[in-house]
């Protein structure tokens, strides 16, 4: 199956999106990756959705990736006895450690360092910083605060402290047991949250060991200051919004939005574009304007893929997100400015023989009619290289590791076939030309480019590039062994 459109789609799921028919027409309607929040549900509920998200990737005979988002060291509120209170500006409100249901004079703040760290004057900010709390008085296990901005506050809102610097691990011990329970379900991708710096991505990739990529969520203002050595060591980034624009001021967001996305494309990593994309459809069949907007600016920019949270994981019209956001996707894509900005955006390339062989097979698909270009890769190095040259035709990705397929659905672009492992170029040349023509990409009379490594089994070797009638009749008279 092939998507009529390059940027990937993410869908969060949750209490909206668990059954087998949502989480199907989910992927219908366009979803390329599926992300399981772990700050939210059981295991058994992850558990459960990861098995259908399997059911329904057999069903439609094509690769499709799971991303386990790990909380991190975020903050949250203990619950309500209601589930829910309104907190009125000029109130008190206190934070403490006592698990018991919280009402509108107190709640639980289940972090006793932070408790320890407060300052009296520190702002706390709930909710995406919907409410404001300032901080009167303060002890080792409790914060008495006045309430500056009011509003509704529920169950497990997360918090954030801008003002004092946290005493925080990068992977709490829930963060351990989730990330070993996710790599054990088979998650293909592993997202960290609030990143601050690149041991933390190596400590996960440690814990990992192979079984997941990793990406860094980019949220704190501390892993912006070190984003060039986080990028180096992660697979892939996440622009997360929400946090980011809680921890700074909500106009530094796209100015960061836009460097990350360029600084990820030009390093071949992948990059998703999160949070409130389209907010209002939580409750509502229509976007704003402006959300709609803010979808089609992430895909102009050369985002690898934009992302739903709530809106699918519990709101009211999780399909119809999902369709607007193809929708505007395939819109944006139509247009020959959004060609113009990804191709006058291309960055300096590495000196390598693959980079090179990457670079001819895009300049070949601008200046003739070839109909795609089918990278063998097994590592997903070379297809990941490919897709940053954002080529005008589809790419198509062939391995012979299941990973390696679900792990590409991520990069903008590339679809994965996966295929039986060759030893001969002949071989990959028939089976490029065999998957391009059963996806419809490509007819008997149409050119193909085709990308390997010679020999085969060295991961990063692609060092052959050959453009390929798609009859295998020509294929087998003529191609060398
Ligand atoms: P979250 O991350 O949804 O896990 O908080 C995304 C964000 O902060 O934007
Ligand atoms: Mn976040």
């Amino acid at each position: 199956m092939r998507r009529k459109r390059n940027v990937k789609i993410v869908a969060t799921l949750g209490p909206a999106s668990s059954t087998h028919e949502m989480i199907s027409a989910l992927h219908r309607a366009g979803a390329d990756v599926f992300r399981l929040n772990m700050s939210h549900g059981t295991h058994e509920e992850q558990a459960e959705r990861h098995r259908i998200i399997r059911a329904v990737e057999a069903e439609a005979g094509s690769p499709v990736a799971i991303l386990a988002d790990l909380q991190g060291p975020k903050l949250r509120v203990g619950t309500f006895a209601g589930g829910a209170v309104e907190l009125v500006p000029g109130q008190g409100f206190r934070l403490d450690l006592d698990p018991a249901p919280g009402d509108a004079r107190r709640v639980q703040l289940p972090h006793r360092e932070i408790l320890d760290a407060l300052e009296p004057g520190a702002t706390l900010l709930v909710n995406d910083g919907k409410l404001r709390l300032k901080v009167r008085s303060c002890g080792a296990d409790f914060a008495e605060c006045e309430v500056v901005v009011g509003g509704m506050i529920s169950d497990r809102k997360g918090v954030n402290v801008p003002d004092v610097v946290l005493p925080l691990a990068a992977l709490s011990e829930k963060d351990r047991d989730d990330l070993e329970f996710a790599c054990a379900l088979g998650v293909d991708w592993l997202a960290l949250s609030f990143v601050q710096r690149p041991e933390d991505v190596a400590e996960a990739r440690a814990l990992a060991a192979g079984r997941a990529a990793i990406m860094a969520k980019i949220e704190k203002p501390a892993a912006i200051r070190a984003f060039d050595d986080i990028l180096a060591v992660a697979d892939g980034v996440m622009v997360a919004r929400g946090d980011l624009g809680v921890e700074l001021p909500v106009q530094n967001v796209p100015p960061i939005q836009k460097r990350l996305v360029n600084k990820c494309r030009a390093a071949a990593k992948p990059v998703i574009v999160a949070t409130q994309m389209l907010e209002s459809m939580i409750e509502s069949p229509m976007p704003t304007r402006a959300e709609v907007s803010d979808v089609a600016t992430a895909i102009y920019e050369g985002a690898d893929a934009v992302m739903l949270s709530a809106e699918s994981a519990a709101g009211n019209y999780p399909v119809e997100a999902v369709t607007t956001m193809n929708d505007v996707a395939c819109e944006v894509e139509n247009d020959p400015a959004y060609t113009e900005m990804i191709e006058s955006s291309r960055k300096a390339r590495r000196a390598t023989v693959a980079d090179g062989i990457v670079a001819a097979a895009r300049e070949i698909a601008e200046t003739t009619k070839v109909k795609a270009i089918c990278c063998f890769s097994e590592s997903g190095t070379t297809a990941a290289l490919v897709a940053r040259e954002r080529p005008r035709v589809p790419i198509l990705a062939l391995t012979s590791v299941q990973a390696t397929a679900r792990r590409l659905c991520l990069h903008w672009g590339t679809t994965c076939v996966i295929v039986e492992p060759v030893n001969r170029f002949k071989y990959a040349v028939l089976a490029a030309i065999r998957s391009a023509r059963s996806l419809g990409l490509a007819q008997a009379r149409d050119n193909v480019i085709v990308t390997a490594g010679v020999p085969f089994n060295t991961p990063g070797s692609t060092n052959i590039l050959r453009v390929a009638p798609c009859e295998e009749r020509l294929i087998f008279a003529s191609e060398p062994e």
